[in-house]
């Protein structure tokens, strides 16, 4: 399979080539095709086999479609990874002219502030700096969120994020996309993917 056949438009596909992904990973395969039909997906997957990928390309597709401010909220583990997961959305939707913003912890609540007034279709971020804009930064909302990512989920979990991810779960749309991936499923794991996802596809690789 090529990025195209996985229904991609043409800007995503150059993007990839740009970047010297030849073809979808496995987890792409198998994933990408099930979220542009609008799929809540589970994916077991571990770090280095795309799964970034696997997330932000369905997002850059339908934001292609409806491009609006917040469009997704992707939450992570850690500043490390929040900020190589923008950087990765920011070089694949380069040629779509998308908009990011990384909230994650140890940088200035001020200069986030003025990033997410640029009005981002894409959030990243750690959940106790989303939430910590969700109460402080005026015009921050979450209200017509179109799809959320919960990556490594485990980890989330195992840093004890749980109580600023159910914040974050009340303020955003019931209909919406949701993605999760995780490297292993526990039963908290199951535990929040039976709060968070409707009828998901389970993915593995
Ligand atoms: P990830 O698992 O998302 O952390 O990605 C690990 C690395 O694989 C990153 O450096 C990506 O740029 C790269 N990568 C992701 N998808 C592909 C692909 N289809 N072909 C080659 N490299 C890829």
């Amino acid at each position: 399979p090529t990025f195209a056949s996985l229904g991609l438009c043409k800007e995503l596909v150059s993007a990839c080539e740009e970047l010297g992904w030849r073809e979808p990973s496995a987890i792409q395969q198998k994933s990408i095709p099930e979220a542009l039909q609008g799929r809540d997906v589970i994916g077991l997957a571990q770090t280095g086999s795309g799964k970034t990928g696997a997330f932000a390309l369905p997002i850059l597709q339908s934001l292609l479609d409806e491009p609006r401010t917040y469009h997704s909220l992707i939450l992570s583990p850690t500043r490390e990874l929040a900020i190589q997961i923008a950087e990765q959305v920011e070089a694949l939707g380069r040629g779509i002219g998308v908009r990011t913003a990384t909230l994650v912890g140890g940088i200035e609540m001020t200069s986030q502030a003025i990033m997410l007034g640029k009005r981002p279709h894409v959030v990243v971020g750690t959940p106790g700096r989303v939430v910590d804009h969700l109460e402080n930064t005026k015009g921050f909302g979450l209200k017509a969120l179109k799809v959320l990512v919960l990556d490594e989920a485990d980890r989330l979990l195992n840093l004890d994020f749980e109580e600023e991810i159910d914040k974050i779960l009340r303020v955003i749309p019931q209909d919406r996309r949701t993605q999760l991936f995780s490297a292993t499923m526990t039963s908290k794991v199951q535990k929040l993917q039976r709060a968070c996802l409707r009828d998901p596809v389970k993915v593995e690789v």
